[in-house]
This record gives C-alpha cells, sequence and structure tokens, in this order.
C-alpha cells in the first residue's frame, strides 16, 4: 500500500459521534484548523442507537447537561422538525421497593401523586420522583443537525477513515490511518467512544450492550419519560463468576418514553458486549415494562435493536489532557447525549488553555488509573472490550 505524509499545524479529533462532532465544531468555532477522522460516517456508533432520553443527572455531570441542552435548544430554535421536546417533558424516577425517595435532587412522589401525574403507571409503583426538567430527544436527527453546524464552521471530515495508530512525533501526534495516510498534527483529541481503546490502550473504557424494544404507534399513553432509579454497576467478573452465571440473568434497568409519533421506546439492558445477551432477555424486558405500566401489555411489538455504550467503573466520562498534546474525552456510558456536549465544550477548553466553564476534577482519567493498575492483572487488559476495571462489588448508578 502507498503511504503518504503530511503535515497539520493544528488539531485532529478522532471520532465523530455526539461526542466528536461537537469537539470538532467548537474548535473550529475557536479558529482552530479542525480535522475530524471517523472510521465510517459520523453519528454511525452508539450515537445512531440512543434511546434519546436526556434525564437530569445529578453531580458533577449537571453542569454538562445543562450545557448539552443549551446547544440542543440553540439546534432545534433553527430547525423545523421536532428533534427535541420544546418544553420539558419531565421524568419519574420510579419507586418499586420501598416508599423512599430515589434521588435527593427532585421532588418526591407519593404513589398516588405519581399515578396523578402519569395515569398509565401500575400498582407496583410505590412512590416516584419528580425530575421537571427531562427531556425526549430525535438523536439521529441531532447527529445530522450537529454534522451540519461542524461541516459549517469549517471542520474538515474525513469519513471512511479509521486511525490505526498514533505515533508521538517530534512536532506533535501522528496519526495513520487504515488507508496508510500519515498525518501530523500538533494536538489531537481522542473521541472515539469504546474504539478510543484501540489507540490508547491505557483507558479503562468497555463496551457495555443495551438492548431496545419498541412498539408500533400506539394511541397517547405516556406523558413523561417514567423509569428505575438504581441498576447494579458491571464489574468484570472472575471465570468462577461466569461459571456461576445464570443463563437467564439479565441486567435491566428500564426507561420507557412514547415519541411524538406514538412509538414507544422501552428499554434498555446492560450486558457486557463481549456476553452474548442472555436468552428471554426480551422476555425480562417486556415483563419489567408491564409491572410499571401495565397497558403496555396490549402495545404491538414493532422492533427492537442493540448498541454499545463505551463505559468507565464509575460512569463518568474521561474528559482530560492523558500526554501532551493528546486530549480524551469518551467514556460516556449511558449520558452520551446527556452531558457529551457539554463535556466537549469542557475538552475544548482545556485544549485552548482556557478557563473551564465547569471543575474538571471529577472527569481526570487519574482518578481510575490506579484502580486499573490495581484490580486487573495485565492478561485481563489485553482482550478489547476487558479493559474494565473496578471493584467486585455492584455500586448504585442512578438514570
Ligand atoms: C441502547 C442505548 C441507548 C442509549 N440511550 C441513551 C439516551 O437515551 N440518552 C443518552 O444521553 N445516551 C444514551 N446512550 C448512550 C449514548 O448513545 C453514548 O453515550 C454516546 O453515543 C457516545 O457518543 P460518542 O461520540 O462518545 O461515541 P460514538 O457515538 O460511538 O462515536 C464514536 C465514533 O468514533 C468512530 N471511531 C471509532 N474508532 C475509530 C478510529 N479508530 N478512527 C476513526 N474513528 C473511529 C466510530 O465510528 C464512531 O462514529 C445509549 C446507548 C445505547 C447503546
Amino acid at each position: 500500500m502507498k503511504e503518504s505524509y503530511a503535515i497539520s499545524a493544528d488539531v485532529a479529533v478522532v471520532g465523530g459521534g455526539v461526542v466528536g462532532l461537537c469537539v470538532s465544531h467548537d474548535l473550529a468555532a475557536a479558529g482552530a484548523a479542525t480535522t475530524l477522522w471517523e472510521a465510517g460516517h459520523p453519528g454511525g456508533g452508539a450515537s445512531a442507537e440512543a434511546h434519546g432520553q436526556l434525564v437530569p443527572p445529578a453531580g458533577p455531570l449537571r453542569p454538562l447537561f445543562d450545557d448539552s441542552v443549551a446547544r440542543y435548544e440553540q439546534l432545534a430554535a433553527e430547525d423545523a422538525g421536532e428533534v427535541m421536546d420544546r418544553d420539558p417533558c419531565g421524568a419519574l424516577v420510579l419507586d418499586t421497593a420501598s416508599a423512599q425517595a430515589v434521588r435527593d435532587d427532585g421532588e418526591p412522589l407519593s404513589a398516588a401523586e405519581a399515578r396523578a401525574c402519569e395515569p398509565a403507571l401500575g400498582p407496583a409503583v410505590r412512590g416516584a420522583v419528580w425530575l421537571p426538567q427531562a427531556r425526549r430527544i430525535d438523536p439521529r436527527r441531532l447527529i445530522a443537525l450537529l454534522a451540519e453546524a461542524a461541516r459549517a464552521q469549517g471542520v474538515a471530515v474525513r469519513g471512511g477513515s479509521p486511525v490505526v495508530e498514533l505515533i508521538r512525533v517530534a512536532r506533535g501526534w501522528q496519526l495513520r490511518t487504515v488507508q496508510g495516510d500519515r498525518v501530523t498534527y500538533r494536538t489531537v483529541i481522542l473521541a472515539a467512544g469504546r474504539h478510543s481503546v484501540r489507540l490508547r490502550p491505557d483507558l479503562p473504557i468497555m463496551g457495555v450492550r443495551g438492548r431496545v424494544l419498541r412498539t408500533t404507534p400506539h394511541p397517547p399513553l405516556l406523558r413523561h419519560i417514567v423509569g428505575e432509579p438504581v441498576r447494579a454497576r458491571l464489574t468484570v467478573p472472575t471465570l468462577a463468576q461466569v461459571a456461576a452465571q445464570d443463563p437467564a440473568e439479565a441486567h435491566v434497568g428500564l426507561l420507557l418514553h412514547q415519541r411524538p409519533d406514538g412509538v414507544l421506546l422501552i428499554g434498555a439492558s446492560w450486558q457486557h458486549a463481549w456476553q452474548p445477551d442472555p436468552p428471554g432477555l426480551d422476555g425480562v424486558v417486556a415483563r419489567r415494562a408491564i409491572q410499571l405500566v401495565p397497558a403496555l401489555a396490549e402495545a404491538r411489538i414493532g422492533g427492537a435493536w442493540s448498541g454499545v455504550r463505551p463505559e468507565t467503573p464509575d460512569g463518568m466520562p474521561i474528559v482530560d489532557q492523558i500526554d501532551e498534546n493528546l486530549f480524551v474525552c469518551a467514556g460516556h456510558g449511558g449520558s452520551g447525549f446527556i452531558a457529551g456536549p457539554g463535556s466537549a465544550r469542557l475538552v475544548a477548553e482545556l485544549v485552548l488553555g482556557r478557563p473551564p466553564f465547569t471543575d474538571p476534577r471529577p472527569f481526570r482519567h487519574h482518578r481510575l488509573g490506579s484502580a486499573t493498575s490495581r484490580s486487573l492483572p495485565s492478561h485481563v487488559c489485553s482482550g478489547e472490550d476487558l479493559r474494565w476495571v473496578g471493584g467486585a462489588s455492584a455500586t448504585p448508578h442512578r438514570p
């Protein structure tokens, strides 16, 4: 294969999902000559598989959520389609186990109040927390608008160009593509979602597959996003734990909403990407959904899809400089649309040396680094999807 060499003074972003599109847009808007290298086509990764729910997170992700919504509002204002709810539809985080509050950052509702708010809820619901700022989005439409916005800012998009190697050189970083091109950039931002580990195997990001069921268009049933509060975070199992696994066991944390076209989306599961989905997974999802919303029993299935989330051990993205002139913005798990554009703004500010709009410390890679070396023996780290760390016990995660 004939290799070509080129030198470019400015910035390369690797990966054109929701995150990479926003990073490249923001850097180009700041005046950097920016090239986006994308293996396939922009938005062809996890971003195409998202459910489309923006449930406000608690904690350090919250400023990233607020910033992301502000960006979507700007895009929605210029778009004729229904890319995002104009007004928030709100979310009910349901309590089915005890009558205690499941989140402390929303308005606690009794079972009766929750049913008054969302009459379709069944008797299994014993209370809820109301999060009024939640919205529904159309992820694919959003990606198209973000790609358009990046191009309009002058980002050079190089689709169909998987980057296979990042080589440190005197003037910065040399990118080698599968086609054999070698281009040198002063600064590189890695935003390749779960595939970021192929270029930097030291990143603790792993793939966690989710499956979503969708119905055919249904008469109005749900006014709000409704969902379960806590799911167990996946950890790397031992071989003994794999041997003891119940084949029917499925990690499911349900979030449901009805799209403006009447289609109900019901998901999702949480399964290591290297393992097949357990048999009967759709049955588990359907039973749980009917338990929360009994009228769903009559809804007809229109299809289902699976996608793979880029997860870190603590469920927070890595937004940081990890080497000289090398930055990462990846590992957003199930929150890539919730927090992706905000984290893109943050990494662009780090690249440009500007004051960050929010505290970057919760997103630094060092928070995971020591755990990486302690928790996993090196041979475990050699499998692509086993680049995952964490203690043996499950920690709670909120949607
Ligand atoms: C079933 C499911 C439901 C979800 N629902 C929601 C939701 O409701 N709300 C929400 O906020 N999030 C949701 N998510 C999570 C969200 O989809 C992800 O967090 C988000 O899409 C991650 O974006 P990203 O840009 O980091 O990665 P990706 O979208 O995966 O983009 C990475 C890009 O990098 C490219 N790439 C990879 N390797 C290379 C390489 N070597 N060279 C060049 N390019 C490369 C890929 O082709 C891809 O286009 C869901 C995810 C799943 C799977």
